[in-house]
């Protein structure tokens, strides 16, 4: 078996699957609350999810976000990730 060089990967808090760490985005906490980090580069406790608003949601209802940063998060946060990801959407496309 060959071994090939794989990208590193990181699981989605919301649908648990592994991906390419490219293929998600970063939720990054950061002192005005939580940010999508479209940049890969903010500091701060950050997790992984896919980028669509069926796998944020799923990280809150499973409470993923709230586990992997051991904080609470209300769904006005939630709100302005949805808000964050409409608008990161409009710009890629
Ligand atoms: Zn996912």
């Amino acid at each position: 078996m060959t071994k090939t060089k794989r990208a590193p990967q990181r699981t989605c808090v919301g649908c648990n699957v592994s991906k390419d760490k490219k293929d998600l985005i970063r939720i990054v906490d950061t002192e005005e609350g939580l940010r999508l980090d479209v940049t890969g580069k903010m500091n701060g406790r950050g997790v992984y999810v896919c980028p669509n608003k069926e796998c944020i949601a799923l990280a809150q209802k499973k409470n993923g976000i709230k586990r992997s940063l051991k904080k609470n998060i209300d769904n006005e946060e939630i709100s302005a990730l949805f808000e964050e990801l409409t608008a990161y959407e409009k710009e890629s496309v």
